[in-house]
């Protein structure tokens, strides 16, 4: 058995990102970047004004000025400002070359031709956005391990990029083992127990937006063997549920070593998921979850979510975590590290009632998981504790 560490460092050792390929940049929504953006040109393009007004030189600011001439925004004429004009300008207009500063129509006042500038506090370049200030020609716009949003789409669009090198999403294979596992819309008879996992699984790797397989099977070594190579073959990750403790009918394990699967570690030091494994073959991933479903989707989303992260290219592959005051004192038993289903209450935690791995309605309402180290038996109330976001409040 390895602590949560341990597992945590194993998984980021033994994953690399998935390969790469050109997407064009409407095409690439969440997908990370495989290399550094490096900006072709300056933004703004060219000293641009931020405001509605008149653009004129900075030291004519106390003269009565002539209005000589507009530039709209798309204007690509060339004017020459002298010295006593002003030129009526608008926001994303060129300034012209010979103008330095600009003054918003608000603050001005303005009688046939003539201008007054009536803005006390105008300074030197005032309301003018710069060439280059933003970002220069040759700079890195975005670095590679960026996820392109759609606030990361529209910057790469100001530069003009229009195709971008990104990691390609992986597949994954679901995988459920279980012979009193029945179909939702089954009749049950006594002793068995509607097919959950897979529905939970589905529904935490639907915004992954992945080429995904669902398959359920009965406890039995041969199908337990051929379903495994099946999903080996054709998927780069494979999520197996169940049958990966100790009991006779836990055939997993055996499965993938036939398989060439190589272990890199079964069994972590904690509460709920300690039976979890995750092995390689090749490139290829494999995590078998314990099959109660809370443990299940404990080790989902702390092992198998980055995972899939690592994959996709995010250099943060881990949920992310907070350190939040406890709202009530906790004991618990020694030498276990638990995660444990929570709330956030007037900024505090609130431990959720319903710790147990089966289940699920707590976690059902759960804001995240709180962890507490094997070592801390008690927290105190009001002690900081390390809360981690479920990503469906992380958006
Ligand atoms: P196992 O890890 O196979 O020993 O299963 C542990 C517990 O989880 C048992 O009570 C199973 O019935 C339950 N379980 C296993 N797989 C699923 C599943 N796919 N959906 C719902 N419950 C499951
Ligand atoms: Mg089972």
């Amino acid at each position: 058995m390895i602590s949560i560490e341990t597992a945590k460092e194993l998984i980021v050792k033994n994953i690399q990102p998935n390969s790469t390929s050109i997407k064009s940049l409407n095409f690439s929504l969440n997908h990370y970047l495989a290399s550094d953006v490096i900006s072709d040109v300056d933004i703004p393009l060219f000293n641009q004004s931020a405001m509605d007004g008149y653009a004129f030189k900075f030291s004519d600011k106390q003269l009565t000025l002539k209005v000589i001439d507009e530039i709209a925004a798309g204007d690509t004429k060339r004017v020459d400002v002298k010295n006593g004009e002003a030129i009526r300008i608008f926001t994303g207009s060129k300034l012209p070359e010979s103008c330095d500063t600009v003054v918003m129509q608000e603050l001005t006042e303005r009688n046939g031709n003539e201008l007054i500038v009536k803005d006390e506090g105008l300074k030197f370049q005032g309301n003018v956005r710069l060439k280059g200030n933003q970002l220069k020609k040759g700079a890195v716009a975005l670095k590679k391990g960026t996820k392109l949003t759609p606030a990361a789409i529209g910057f790469l669009a100001t530069l003009g990029i229009e195709k971008v090198s990104v990691y390609e999403k992986p597949s994954v294979a679901i995988l459920a083992t279980g012979s009193e596992l029945m179909p939702l819309g089954s009749s049950l008879k006594e002793g068995q127990i509607f097919e959950s996992n897979t529905h939970m699984l589905n529904a935490a790797i639907n915004p992954f937006d992945v080429k995904l397989e669902i398959n359920v099977i009965k406890d039995d070594l041969n199908t337990t063997k051929i379903a495994i190579k099946s999903a080996l073959d054709k998927f780069d990750i494979v999520i197996l549920s169940g049958g990966i403790s100790v009991g006779d009918y836990d055939f997993v394990k055996e499965c993938l070593l036939e398989n060439e699967v190589k272990e890199v570690f079964h069994k972590i030091k904690q509460k709920p998921g300690k039976p979890l494994f995750f092995g390689k073959k090749g490139n290829k991933l494999v995590f078998a979850l314990p099959g109660n479903p809370a443990a299940a989707l404990s080790c989902f989303y702390m092992y198998v979510f980055p995972a899939l992260q690592l994959m996709l290219g995010n250099l943060n592959p881990f949920l992310p975590s907070l350190q939040l005051p406890l709202a009530e004192k906790f004991i618990k038993k020694e030498g276990r590290a638990v995660f444990l289903k929570s709330v956030i209450q007037n900024n505090k935690v609130e431990l959720l009632k319903g710790q147990d791995s089966d289940a699920l309605q707590s976690f059902a309402i759960a804001h995240g998981l709180t962890y507490i180290p094997s070592e801390k038996d008690v927290v105190e109330q009001n002690e900081l504790v390390e809360f981690y976001l479920l990503p469906q409040y992380v958006g």
